[in-house]
């Protein structure tokens, strides 16, 4: 298993690459001085790689620690190579020419001293190369074995020219993540030479080296700092090679120590930011009945879960206090999680604040809008709606309103909301579908919302964000850095678990008989059409073409469409007819996929399920099973399956456990590519791997706390140390 460290390229898999592969001992005495003027630029345009690979200060480089080793100290006679395997051999010249077919190429043929061949292939390569490898100079080579037609060959092996006695290293030696232009002696070099000049004292004071690097057996950094990069001839290269050598969970835990730091550091500023308080309700039980939020509980048409009122209380207390929120609110697809934003907007316009709701689709947001005027206008708050497709006229009305305050809830698109709204008195900004948004978005919205709480400087209003994403806690207080993480782990009463189908798409027509009985008995069905990545225009056709086929298939329902390229209005619409009942069947794209919440339908047909990703497919399917009929979800599926695609398309009729999902999706993704790498907490993380290494956390956690309180000065070093200048992405 590779070593969990994603973000850089392994120069060594570039196989032509930019420099010559040979690495000759020997230079050419004449051309002595130009090749020092060379080096010099040589070396500072190295200098300048380094700095891209982020390596400028000698602890960077100390702490750019090998992706992998290679073992290099043996030597395999080429009669005992085999076809697949990585091998070292040695062996002299006998042959050296230029071929040109099937194109040019280099080929060099090898005779060790058992009289066996074996021929080098080299696709791109230097006039030096070929001399290098010219006929009688004896050769250590390193690479992949295969079988070719004329007998084993390699093919861009690492070539060295050695004489007889040219000793073999006695350890494994370091491969480092690199990019193109630094060669791995250069930079084998470079981190050699800061290593020698770097003393890495243990920073960590000795009752916490005690209990958590002594206790776990971890050796002292400076100590696996050189294990790392050097490892003696007797180490354990297995433990090296898949990550788990102490060495390496010394490494993790100091990395891993410095995101919590910084977690905490970021925290602490947060305390120290003001925002506007808002208490949860006045004095006197009188007073209390009589506000909003209490007038809202009472006018709702169903009592909270129990899940949803523990984390109304975790969000209220959160508004009372005069520093900003920043809570994530996870809760499964149909969890309600809307009227919990709700309850949060009534405190704040409770508080005299204004409240700005918004969503990452026009057709969500919109939705949202529907609801809570529903719920609020009666109770005599002004809404305001802002979406792109208003007349120019209301977007002024709308956006006057914010301004001067009358609005006292807003709701839009982020993009609405984001560029070009100002607000009289933000107090709460709430972000649905916040997983849909990466850190560079957070920071924007931040310092909109910065910008927009005018008055004092440094006021800032609450921010509340959701997710139907939910992933495990210690998952999520790394990714989501500095997020407070609220769950809502229930669902309403009174569901009834959708049923999940896997049908062949050779059962199409069984499928659409099953959508006209359905929709002849009163219920509401959507029909998603197949996700084609490579081609929105592609897409677009396609669900036109199913729209017309179905709409002629069943004459006797009325067939909607909705998509994104369609104009807001008409999108609006067909929305507003589908959720009124005026349409029967739904043909969608996945512009469904968020939110939309109408309660009376009850069959979903997606077509091409195995292109879809768990994540989706199960937010898609969240928009049946929402009343109180059974619900059915048909997944259509073509052609082979992936192996991959089985297992999700398996998840998918096992379970309706957005949780379970999450995990499982977790297993099958891994969490970079669940989680995406945007989000704050991954960015900073270069080795420690969060399913791996997830029982570190927990350590880190609390010898983190340890040093805040009780070694302030130690914070500062050990993330210096760690996190030089990775750490803005926090802030996020
Ligand atoms: P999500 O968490 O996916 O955003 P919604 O907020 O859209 O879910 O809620 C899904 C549906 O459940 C909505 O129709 C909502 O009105 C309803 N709902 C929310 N809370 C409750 C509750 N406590 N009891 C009954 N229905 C509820
Ligand atoms: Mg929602």
């Amino acid at each position: 298993m590779p070593l969990p460290r994603p973000h850089l390229p392994d120069p060594s898999d570039d196989v032509p690459a930019a420099e010559p592969v040979v690495e000759s001992p020997r230079k050419a005495p004449k051309a002595a001085k130009v090749a020092k003027v060379a080096k010099v630029a040589k070396v500072a345009k190295s200098a300048d790689k380094l700095a891209k690979l982020g390596l400028t200060r000698d602890i960077d480089l100390v702490l750019h620690l090998p992706m992998r080793y290679e073992d290099e100290t043996s030597l395999t006679p080429i009669g005992e190579l085999l076809p697949g395997e990585t091998a070292q051999t040695e062996g002299v010249v006998f042959d050296n020419e230029i071929a040109y077919r099937p194109r040019r190429q280099l080929l060099v043929k090898l005779r060790d001293d058992a009289g066996e061949e074996l021929i080098l292939r080299f696709l791109n390569f230097y006039g030096s190369q070929v001399k290098q490898m010219a006929v009688g100079e004896r050769l250590r080579v390193r690479g992949d074995v295969r079988g070719g037609f004329f007998g084993l060959e390699m093919v861009h092996p690492s070539v060295r020219p050695v004489d007889t006695d040219t000793p073999l290293p006695q350890a494994l030696t370091p491969v480092y993540p690199s990019t193109a232009g630094v060669s791995q002696a250069y930079l084998r070099k470079a981190i050699d030479n800061a290593v020698a000049r770097t003393p890495l004292p243990e920073l960590l004071p000795e009752p916490l080296a005690q209990a958590y690097v002594r206790r776990l057996g971890l050796p002292p950094l400076a100590q696996a700092v050189r294990t790392l990069h050097h490892p003696s001839a007797d180490a354990d290269e297995a433990a090296l090679i898949d990550g788990t050598d102490p060495a390496w969970t010394r490494i993790k835990f100091d990395e891993l120590l410095a995101q919590q730091l910084s977690l905490k550091r970021a925290h602490e500023e947060r305390r120290r930011r003001t925002a506007p308080p808002m208490p949860a309700a006045s004095n006197g039980a009188q007073a209390a009945a009589q506000t909003l939020s209490a007038r809202l509980r009472a006018a709702l048409p169903f009592a909270l879960t129990g899940a949803q009122e523990r984390v109304v209380a975790e969000i209220s207390a959160d508004l009372t206090a005069p520093h900003p929120m920043q809570r994530l609110l996870q809760g499964d697809v149909g969890s309600g999680k809307t009227v919990v934003a709700a309850l949060a907007a009534a405190q704040a316009i409770d508080a005299g604040y204004q409240a700005a709701m918004m969503a990452p689709t026009e057709i969500l947001a919109e939705q949202h809008a529907r609801k809570l005027r529903g719920w609020l206008e009666p109770l005599g708050v002004a809404v305001a709606w802002l979406a792109g497709s208003l007349k120019t006229k209301e977007k002024r009305a709308a956006l006057e309103a914010a301004a001067s305050g009358t609005a006292q809830l807003v709701i839009g698109t982020h993009a609405m909301i984001q560029e070009t709204v100002e607000f009289a008195r933000l107090g709460l900004v709430i972000v649905d579908e916040q997983h849909r948004f990466g850190v560079a978005q957070r920071l924007a919205l931040r310092a909109k919302a910065h910008r927009a709480a005018d008055g004092a400087s440094d006021f800032q209003p609450h921010q509340l964000m959701m997710s139907a994403t939910p992933i495990p806690r210690t998952l999520a207080m790394t990714y989501y850095a500095d997020l407070d993480v609220s769950t809502i782990d229930e669902l309403p009463p009174g569901r009834t678990p959708i049923v999940t189908k896997l049908v062949s798409d050779t059962r199409r027509d069984e499928v659409v008989a099953r959508v006209r009985e359905a929709a002849l008995t009163g219920r509401q069905v959507y029909w998603v059409c197949p996700l084609i990545e490579e081609s929105e225009t592609l897409q677009l056709q396609t669900a036109v073409e199913t729209f017309e086929k179905l709409a002629a298939a069943l004459p006797e329902l009325r067939v909607g469409l909705v998509h994104g390229r369609l104009p807001p209005m008409e999108k609006a619409a067909v929305m507003e007819a589908f959720a009124g009942n005026e349409v029967q069947l739904l043909v969608a794209t996945t512009v469904i996929e968020v939110g939309v919440d109408v309660p009376n339908a009850s069959l979903m047909v997606i077509e091409h399920a195995e292109r879809f990703g768990l994540a989706q497919l199960h937010q898609l399917r969240g928009r049946v099973g929402r009343g109180s009929t059974a619900s059915v979800c048909v997944l259509l599926y073509g052609g082979p399956l992936s192996l991959t695609a089985r297992a999700r398309l398996k998840t998918m009729r096992e379970t309706t456990d957005g949780f379970e999902i999450a995990r499982r999706d977790l297993e099958i993704r891994g969490p970079g590519e669940f989680l995406g790498a945007r989000q704050s907490g991954a960015a900073m993380l270069r080795f420690a791997d969060l399913q791996n290494d997830a029982w570190l956390i927990e350590p880190a956690r609390e010898a983190a706390a340890r040093l805040v309180a009780e070694y302030p000065d130690v914070v500062a070093a050990h993330l210096a140390r760690w996190l030089g200048g990775r750490e803005q992405y926090l802030k996020a």
